[in-house]
């Protein structure tokens, strides 16, 4: 028998599709708060939310006479006709977000306008919503949501502990607080405060609450790009330095205009942006706000609106992967500079004033990363910045083991192997502290067997070759099968037995752990003897310049030796 649902079972059925968790009740409170230009939001949750969400606003305010109709399903202020939907300029338009909370829990709306004394209450439930009556109330708007799910025990089945919904809520309001610098955001548990972010104090804090202190450190904002001009896509945001990464993109956080939107989807552009600067497996992290005329995106895809179509999703992509890319490059001139200006001892130090360097027909820098991973002449942003950085340009590779430089006012030497050494050793010692190794199955694991002496050295270094990722299971006696290796590693096959004797280097400030990263890194790095292309050589060097100490291999030998002009015209004795 077929049968019309009655009106409370419909609201509780199509509640479900915007309110899913707790956390749903406080994305939609939180977004009319930013809807109605507040600039103050509190939010006060009790037990995870499940007792109560309290979304307190110094916004607008909602005119007596609107309170009832705030709750009524498809009920907005923000949309007047269906024209409106090709260009929605607000975070929310269905009309149904108050009227979903109501339908699930017990909800109190208080609210005041500049223009009236006094506020006004409505309690609204299923679909009973009382009259407004007048309250003392600060001017904005408060909703308190209690007993959410009371009466639909199957949804409080699948919402976890207090805890687990409470970080939830915590994560959600902080990221988003990264979109919004000029709101003051503050969020409590059970009545103890758990941040503030005042809008004082801006964006530094947030990066840092939500990135952690330490990799906030390690982002770069992105450069002001080009002027945003009409339909195009204009790109903020910061990304993480070359060598600084995660293990998957759960950080890679995107806005475009002003919603918080699932993070793959502008993932291929990341990867994009960072191809000549990325280990495989890698991945950056930061934030980035895109904006966009409102006809070009269109959010009205899920109920949750947190997804969206874009009308150019090709030009969307590429602006983000334009905004990455000279970014990179510039940052990595600037490093790039300041590396150069410390010579290692013995080597005629660096000075003078960096010049601009004129236009130079060769390559630069720059042009070496946008020409790897991205179309050409699509590098418009990529130029040097007007105060003329001294920028480093690749010359060429000589005899397969230097890297032939100059900054046009020295001629600039890089050892491939102990630079790539140096690059190599600080991602596997920065990785295996942070606890955060990726290892890589060997599709193939390949056997060796060592002599009794190599063995027992082996024997030692195996946990700190474990904590770099590099896995070797005893197999027989002094047998060993190798079956993992660090990720990004490639298929470089690893010479065990130059392993093992490098081990016994006495290399001056390494403990044993270090030693057996140092090792690792040895053999795992291209060689004197290799032949790079203009890319890698480029990328080899934007990596050595981002590392902590990149004059130096681990074992202390040079990685970059200047000489200077001077000295190449005494040789020519024109002194
Ligand atoms: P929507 O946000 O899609 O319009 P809601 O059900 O969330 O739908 O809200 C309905 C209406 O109530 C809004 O259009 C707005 O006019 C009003 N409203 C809700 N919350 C607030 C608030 N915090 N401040 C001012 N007005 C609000
Ligand atoms: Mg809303």
């Amino acid at each position: 028998m077929i049968r019309l649902l009655d009106a409370s079972t419909v609201g509780q059925i199509a509640a479900g599709e915007v309110v899913e968790r707790p956390l749903s009740v406080v994305k939609e409170l939180v977004e009319n708060a930013l809807d109605a230009g507040a600039t103050r939001i509190a939010v006060a949750i009790a037990r995870g939310g499940l007792e109560a969400v309290d979304v307190a606003d110094d916004g607008a305010g909602i005119a007596p006479q609107d309170m009832r109709l705030a709750f009524a399903r498809h009920a907005t202020s923000k949309l007047a006709r269906a024209d409106d939907l090709t260009h929605i300029g607000t975070l929310g338009f269905r009309g149904e977000g108050l009227a979903s909370i109501a339908a699930i829990a017990h909800v109190r709306l208080i609210s005041r306008r500049a223009q009236s004394e006094i506020g006004y209450a409505v309690d609204a439930h299923e679909l009973l919503v009382g009259e407004p009556e007048p309250i003392a109330a600060p001017l904005g708007t408060r909703v308190v949501v209690r007993e959410l799910f009371g009466n639909v025990p199957v949804r409080r089945e699948y919402v976890r502990g207090p805890a687990a919904e409470f970080a939830r809520i915590s994560t959600f309001l902080a990221t988003l607080a990264l979109a919004y610098p000029g709101v003051t955001f503050s969020l409590s548990h059970d009545a103890r405060p758990t941040f503030v972010f005042s809008a004082a104090s801006g964006l530094a804090q947030r990066l840092a609450h939500v990135f952690g202190p330490v990799p906030a450190r390690a982002l770069i904002e992105l450069g002001a790009g080009e002027p945003a001009s009409d339909g195009l896509p204009r790109v903020r945001g910061y990304v993480s330095a070359p060598g600084v990464d995660r293990g998957d993109r759960r950080m890679q956080l995107l806005f475009i205009n002003g919603r918080l939107l699932r993070s793959t989807l502008l993932a291929g552009a990341w990867s994009a942006g960072y191809a000549t600067f990325a280990l495989a497996n890698r991945q950056p992290f930061g934030v980035l706000f895109v904006e966009l005329a409102p006809e070009h995106v269109d959010p009205n895809v899920h109920p949750t609106k947190s997804d969206v179509r874009l009308r150019h999703p090709e030009a969307v992509h590429d602006a983000v992967r334009r905004a990455i890319v000279a970014t990179l490059a510039r940052d990595a001139a600037a490093r790039m500079r300041d590396a150069l200006a410390i010579a290692p001892p013995g080597v005629s130090a660096y000075r003078g004033a960096p010049a601009a360097l004129g236009d130079v027909g060769e390559t630069t820098l720059a042009d070496g990363f946008a020409w790897n991973g991205t179309a050409a002449g699509s590098a418009p942003c990529a130029a040097p910045a007007p105060a003329g950085p001294a920028e480093l340009r690749i010359l060429a590779q000589l005899d397969e083991t230097f890297v032939l430089a100059t900054d046009g006012r020295a001629l600039v030497l890089v050892d491939q192997h102990a630079a790539h050494e140096r690059v190599a050793y600080e991602a596997i010692a920065s990785r295996a502290l942070r606890g955060d190794t990726a290892s890589e199955p060997l599709l193939i694991p390949y056997v060796v067997e060592l002599d009794p002496d190599d063995a027992l050295r082996f024997e030692h270094s195996r946990a700190s070759l474990a904590e770099a990722g590099f896995e070797a299971e005893p197999f027989g006696e002094r047998v060993y099968r190798v079956v993992a290796t660090p990720a990004g590693y490639g298929a470089r096959a690893f010479d065990m037995r130059a392993y093992i004797a490098g081990l016994g280097d006495d290399v001056p400030g390494l403990d044993a752990r270090e030693r057996v990263w140092a090792s690792l890194a040895c053999h795992s790095v291209v060689r004197a003897g290799d032949e790079l292309e203009h890319a890698e050589m480029t990328a080899l060097l934007a990596r050595l310049v981002r590392c902590d100490n990149p004059m130096h291999c681990p074992h202390g030998r040079p990685t970059i030796v200047r000489i200077e002009a001077d000295a190449i015209a005494r040789m020519f004795r024109r002194t």
